[in-house]
């Protein structure tokens, strides 16, 4: 069976590719089946919008395909940035400047409770769809600390290991982290129908 990963994003495409390895998946990135674009991110949800997205490139190439979302959720903020973790301070925002804005608005804030999420959506020619969701919990720093990662990676501290995500060694993160998660499900779904 052929599988579509509705991404451009070519370490995102390798990273179905090697947990999906193994398997007699066909994994294939939609810009090598044609698709140049994917669908716009107007969802209110990750689920929406990893939903979305995978339904509009199975309906255009006759395929399955397979989407993610994911972001950064904070509860003193209400769930903020939310499905915005992206362009919170404006569109094609920088990480830092993203992070610049979450230290302000936590300024006064005790409650310091977030989570990564990721949602993955499988959407199949025949209108089947499937979802699975993984989540990492952690606390807003008082200031950013780390090199690796991406994103909020160096905000987020996880209180196990007394680091943030972007100071873990990136296999440790690659293991606990909301997409990992979400990616065993998926491949649990893939490869053994459960
Ligand atoms: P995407 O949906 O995977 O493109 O992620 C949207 C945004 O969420 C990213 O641009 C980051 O700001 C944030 N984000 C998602 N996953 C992570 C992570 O693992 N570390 C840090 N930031 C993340």
């Amino acid at each position: 069976m052929k599988l579509i990963i509705a991404s451009t994003n070519k370490g995102k495409i390798q990273e179905f590719k090697s947990i999906l390895a193994g398997s007699d998946l066909q994994v294939i990135g939609m810009e090598e089946v044609g698709i140049a674009q994917g669908a716009d991110e107007t969802a209110d949800t990750f689920e929406g919008n990893a939903m979305l997205k995978a339904k509009y490139v199975s309906a255009l190439c006759g395929e399955a395909a397979v989407a993610d979302d994911s972001g950064l959720c904070v509860q003193a903020l209400g769930g903020a940035p939310g499905v915005y973790s992206a362009r919170y301070s404006g569109e094609n925002a920088a990480d830092h400047d993203n992070n610049l804005k979450l230290l302000a608005e936590m300024e006064k804030e005790t409650n310091r409770d977030a989570k990564f999420v990721c949602a993955i959506a499988v959407a199949h020619p025949n209108g089947k769809t499937q979802l699975f969701k993984g989540e990492l919990k952690g606390k807003i720093a008082f200031e950013m600390k780390g090199k690796g990662g991406f994103g909020y990676d160096c905000l987020f501290y996880l209180p196990q290991y007394k680091m943030t995500s972007a100071e873990i060694p990136p296999e440790l993160k690659n293991k606990i982290s909301h997409r990992a998660k979400a990616l065993f499900k998926l491949k649990n779904y893939l490869l053994n129908g459960k």
